[in-house]
């Protein structure tokens, strides 16, 4: 990020100088037929099979992949656009570049968007997303990136999501898969439930933005905290964003620490309670169950229980953001039982409060008002006491405290542990506990399970069947897939729809024959998207999810470019189940996707686009205007990859006046390489100076080019071929070789950023083969790159006074005689005596004087 900030400073002021220049210097009559073209390249490509990867042939492969399409009943967008126009052209320039490139395209086609259609219209999602799919195919082909369509797949067909289902066998088989009743997020509005990654930080549903609610259901599950430990180191292995890493360590959320016991007075029931801070043992001067914890119907005294269910009621249906959110006022009550502190025995009262929750840790809280800012903000409230066991270096040891000291310090008011600093306390006290059985050293994670099922109908069949007699029962690996019935009752009812469906629902058991149902929820379709990548290599392969030797020549996904909103979503989920494929034998990488990049976004004059703002620009208007290739490279010229950009409906006819002026030039040119010497370099010293000139640009935008574009740095790659073609105005006046050398060179350059103008440029100039069916590459003459002058800062005591041009790499008395003559450093010479010279070679000579 810091680096492309920096680029943007530097960069963006020449970029907009040749833009304005563009606008005003541009008059060309003749019109780039566009249209004509780009359908010509794309026929051309099709019926040559130029884009299909020759997948057998892994020596230099390359998987370049976009997180597929959600096709949900809008056409593609400006995003998607974003999205897949710049890393087609980056995947173009590895294939000029040599690479056996693999880029296929797919759609993760079942989801909540297709049956809310349903729902509104009555028209089965099924039918809609194959219409979506059929228009967006068509998008994509208009958009002309070198899509292998021979891997195209799609989630919701039958041989797709029997692998999903196949998948879960496994994770069922290794006990990764489960049912369990519990509080579960629930979408009011959706009618279904969520898994934590998908509820927002305000408590929303990240679908439809309605407030997510708690629920007790029997839900499934995913184990992903099995992998939790291994999700976290894996991070230190990717190329990925720095900040979608910590995001997903922080979601892992690992910490180290201590479980301590505390007894129960008059009871054999026990408290864990999971702390990293066991050195601030002795000022516990309460403990909190969460509400859900089954503790407190067991400890809470007869005098109690009205209370403490008074006060379960009124929190049932606050949501876990919404309870630990810090502005919330703290609530709870008494249970009217205590528990006795392991250190020192002493009897301490235990309350019952939703800030703390059931699914971290243990679902209890030792409480330690004096060094916790919510145990603070709560023994205020309640009266409860508030002692200092942590010093505060340089304050009153004896005042009372204002506010908690929650970092570390010197051990106080703790018995024989005191002045032990807390990270030797910790240690000590940690053992202490150990010895005494009251305790132990213990890692925490944040990370939950992954509740996959949701009660709806657009989605791949959970491959259970529920015996009454033999209880839960797999469904037979050969009797898959479950086939999704189509015939259903969409109207969501808080229950799956396939419920209703008795010729679904009803089902004989595996086991004992009996009569039996199946599951009648669906998988989230983060499940489909978790392992799609293992299966483009060979998409139709019948007899496993994968054809595991392709997959293990292309996988991982060398370059992997998508929304940074998948941060703890897909892209966790994804990393987990790649794991798991490995760890049964399928795979032998530990990673998913090797290099991670995230696009950012256009925004329309500063406002983020959105439908209810009627400001979204639909890709369909500029495309027919201009052409593919000018939108592409409007998007990729708006501003750095992975910032974005804001759209402009004039900024696109700048763009728009740079193909034309290329085409212009190339048609003057049409046939040169015919009967012309190809030179394939240059002596600097027999060149005219025009030529030189060109012959310099010429490399030095290759050289630029290349940097840039393998960086994703699209909008300076494209910078430096404006400014080339601005330099080639003098190009009449050079050899037809020259000539010849710049127009091959610069149609190539011309090829990721616009591929079908650069097709064309290229049959027009004489060659007669297609540029991506015979992919090449010219690199630089290194000698042309070097300058021949170069300016030096003269500087007086520090200060500077005038600027010479000399000779590159002059050495320092022939500066030196520059320097003394030069007018206007010789009057600040005047009357003085030198008394040092420095000199930075091509870059700085300083005169000290006295
Ligand atoms: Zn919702
Ligand atoms: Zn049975």
């Amino acid at each position: 990020m810091t680096k492309l900030k920096a680029n943007l400073s530097f960069e963006l002021p020449s970029v907009l100088g040749i833009f304005v220049l563009f606008h005003i210097i541009c008059d060309c009559e003749m019109r780039y037929p566009f249209s004509e073209i780009e359908s010509k390249w794309q026929n051309y490509w099709t019926d040559n099979k130029v884009s299909e990867t020759n997948l057998d042939d892994a020596a230099k492969k390359l998987y370049t992949l976009v997180m597929f399409i959600y096709p949900s009943g809008s056409k593609l967008h400006i995003g998607h656009w974003y999205n897949y126009g710049p890393t087609d052209s980056w995947a173009r320039y590895k294939k000029l570049k040599g690479f056996n490139v693999f880029e296929p395209i797919g759609y993760d086609a079942f989801g909540l968007p297709a049956e809310n259609y349903a729902i509104k219209t009555g028209i089965h999602p099924k039918d809609s997303t194959m219409i979506n799919i059929a228009d967006i195919r068509a998008q994509l082909m208009k958009m002309g990136c070198m899509y292998d369509w021979n891997a195209e797949l799609m989630t919701c067909a039958p041989e797709y999501y029997k692998w999903n289902q196949w998948l879960f066998l496994q994770l069922y088989k290794k006990g990764l898969a489960y049912r369990k009743n519990a509080p579960v997020n629930w979408c009011p509005n959706d009618q279904t439930v969520l898994a934590n990654e998908q509820v927002l930080a305000d408590g929303t549903c990240e679908r439809c933005g309605h407030a997510v609610i708690q629920k007790n259901l029997t839900q499934w599950f995913f184990k992903i905290t099995d992998y939790a430990e291994q999700l976290l180191a894996g991070l230190d292995t990717i190329t990925w964003p720095e900040k979608t890493k910590s995001m997903q360590r922080n979601w892992i959320g690992k910490s180290t620490g201590t479980e301590v016991i505390f007894k129960v007075q008059g009871s054999d029931e026990v408290i864990k309670v999971f702390t990293t801070r066991p050195d601030t043992l002795f000022g516990v001067t309460y403990v909190v169950l969460a509400p859900e914890n089954e503790l407190v119907k067991k400890l809470t005294a007869a005098d109690h229980v009205e209370g403490v269910n008074k006060y379960k009621d009124s929190v049932r249906l606050l949501t876990e953001i919404e309870r630990t959110s810090t502005v919330k006022e703290k609530t709870g009550v008494p249970i009217g039982a205590n528990a006795i502190n392991p250190m020192n025995g002493e009897v301490v009262p235990i309350w019952t409060a939703d800030y703390v929750l059931n699914t971290y840790g243990t679902g209890c809280v030792m409480a330690v008002p004096g060094h916790d800012e919510r145990d603070f903000e709560f023994a205020k409230k309640f009266n409860l006491g508030i002692r200092k066991v942590i010093y505060q270096e340089g304050t009153d040891e004896k005042a009372e405290l204002t506010e908690a000291f929650t970092e570390s310090g010197k051990m106080i008011n703790s018995g024989e542990y005191n002045g032990v600093d807390s990270d030797e306390g910790i240690k000590k006290i940690t053992a202490y506990l150990e010895k005494n059985g009251q305790g132990a050293g213990k890692t925490n994670y944040k990370l939950r399970d992954w509740l996959i099922s949701r009660q709806r109908y657009w989605g791949t069949p959970i491959p259970i069947i529920h015996c009454p007699k033999c209880g839960e029962v797999p469904v037979p690996e050969k009797d898959l897939p479950v086939e999704l019935p189509y015939d259903v009752e969409f109207k969501p009812a808080g229950e799956s729809p396939l419920a209703a469906n008795k010729k679904f629902i009803n089902v004989k058991c595996p086991i004992c024959n009996e009569d039996a149902k199946r599951d009648p929820d669906t998988m989230d379709t983060f499940v489909d998207s978790s392992w799609y990548y293992f299966r483009y290599p060979d998409p139709k392969y019948k007899d496993a999810p994968f054809n595991k030797e392709r997959a293990d020549k292309w996988t991982p996904v060398d370059m992997y470019v998508g929304g940074a909103e998948h941060a703890t979503m897909h892209l966790l989920y994804a990393r987990f189940i790649h794991k798991f494929i490995r760890d049964i034998g399928l795979t032998s990488s530990d990673e998913p996707f090797s290099h991670l990049i995230h696009q950012g976004t256009i925004t329309n004059q500063g406002a983020k686009m959105s439908k209810s703002k009627g400001n979204v620009v639909n890709p369909d208007n500029f495309t027919l205007q201009y052409g593919s290739d000018v939108f592409r490279l409007y998007l990729m010229f708006m501003g750095p990859y992975e910032l974005g950009g804001d759209w402009s409906d004039k900024g696109i006819s700048g763009t728009d006046r740079f193909v034309q002026r290329t085409y212009e030039l190339f048609s003057r040119f049409t046939g040169i390489l015919n009967g012309v010497r190809d030179v394939k370099l240059f002596d600097l010293t027999s060149l005219s100076p025009e030529e030189k000139a060109v012959y310099k640009k010429m490399n030095q935008t290759i050289k630029k080019f290349d940097d840039e574009i393998n960086n994703f740095r699209f909008n300076t790659a494209i910078a430096s071929l404006m400014e080339l073609l601005n330099e080639l105005k003098v190009i009449d006046k050079c050899s037809k070789e020259m000539q010849a050398y710049i127009l091959r060179r610069y149609a190539i350059l011309l090829g990721p950023v616009a591929p079908h103008l650069s097709e064309e440029c290229w049959q027009m100039i004489g060659n007669d083969k297609s540029l991506f069916e015979n992919p090449i590459w010219f690199e630089f003459d290194s000698a042309a790159l070097i300058e021949e002058n170069v300016n030096i800062a003269v500087q007086v005591n520090g200060k500077l006074r005038n600027t010479i041009e000399v000779p590159n790499n002059s050495t320092k008395e022939a500066v030196r005689e520059l320097v003394i003559k030069d007018e206007k450093t010789a009057k600040h010479l005047e009357g003085k005596e030198i008394v040092k010279e420095i000199f930075v070679p091509n870059k700085i000579f300083n005169i000290v004087v006295k």
